[in-house]
C-alpha cells in the first residue's frame, strides 16, 4: 500500500491549499511552514472592549464577541484557502480550520460558551450548485472540537440577496429585512449560539441572520468566521 500511495504522490502530488507548494510526507492540507505563517487574528485572546472586530456589528445588534481565525489577504494563503473551500470543491478545508479554531478556542475557554453553533446559511439553489455550504463544514469542525451540537436545520435562507443591486431602495430594505428564516424556533429559544461564516466583511449577513435568532428568542450571539477582511 505504501508503494502504491508513493506511486500516486508522483502522479498527482498533494499540495498545499495555502501555498501550492507539494506536501511533504505527514503534513496534510495545510503545510507547516503556512501553519507557522497564516495572519491569525487571535481575536479569541483579546478582552472583547479590546477586540477591533466588535466594532463591525457596533450600533447594529448585540453580539457578545465577534471572532475570526484569519485576517483575509488578497492574492495570498488565506484567499488560497478560501477559494479552494468555495469555489475548488474541497470542502475538507472547512472542517480542518473548524476543528483547528475550535481547538484553539477550547485551550482558551470557551468550551461551555455555547449551546449551539449555526452556519449562515446558503440559499437552497445555491447550496444545489456548490454540493455543501462552507459555513456548516466550519461549523461542524467547531462543533467536533467544541463537543457543542451544530444544526443546518434550525435557520434558512429564504432569498437570494445577488439580486439586491438591481430592486428599488424599498425593495432592497425589505429584502435585507428578510433574508433569513427560523424553522425551529424551539431550538434557539435561550439559547447561546455561536453563529458561523467563512468571511466577515461589512458583517451585513450576519447581522441580518443574528437579527432572526434574536427574534426567536435565543439568549445571546456570539460570531465566528475563518477570516476577517
Ligand atoms: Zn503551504
Amino acid at each position: 500500500m505504501k508503494a502504491f500511495s508513493d506511486l500516486l504522490a508522483l502522479v498527482y502530488p498533494e499540495i498545499c491549499y495555502a501555498c501550492n507548494e507539494t506536501l511533504a510526507d505527514g503534513e496534510s492540507m495545510v503545510c507547516t511552514s503556512c501553519r507557522a505563517k497564516l495572519p491569525y487574528t487571535n481575536s479569541h485572546l483579546l478582552p472583547t472592549e479590546h477586540n477591533p472586530l466588535n466594532n463591525r456589528f457596533l450600533g447594529r445588534i448585540n453580539v457578545e464577541n465577534a471572532l475570526s481565525f484569519l485576517t483575509f489577504v488578497r492574492a495570498g494563503r488565506v484567499q488560497n484557502l478560501l477559494h479552494n473551500l468555495k469555489y475548488k470543491n474541497v470542502s475538507e478545508i472547512g472542517d480542518l480550520l473548524g476543528k483547528w479554531y475550535g481547538y484553539e478556542l477550547e485551550k482558551a475557554g470557551y468550551k461551555d460558551k455555547f449551546d449551539l453553533i449555526l452556519g449562515v446559511p446558503l440559499h437552497t439553489r445555491k447550496q444545489k450548485q456548490r454540493g455543501y455550504n462552507q459555513a456548516d463544514k466550519f461549523a461542524q469542525g467547531l462543533s467536533e472540537a467544541l463537543q457543542v451540537p451544530w444544526s443546518d436545520q434550525v435557520i434558512a435562507r429564504i432569498a437570494a440577496s445577488t439580486t439586491q443591486t438591481r430592486k428599488s431602495r424599498l425593495a432592497r430594505w425589505e429584502n435585507v429585512e428578510k433574508i433569513f428564516e427560523v424553522k425551529q424556533p424551539e431550538k434557539v429559544r435561550e439559547k447561546r449560539i455561536l453563529l458561523v461564516d467563512d468571511v466577515l466583511t461589512t458583517g451585513a449577513t450576519l447581522e441580518a441572520c443574528g437579527h432572526e435568532l434574536l427574534n426567536s428568542g435565543c439568549k445571546s450571539i456570539t460570531v465566528a468566521t475563518i477570516a476577517a477582511a
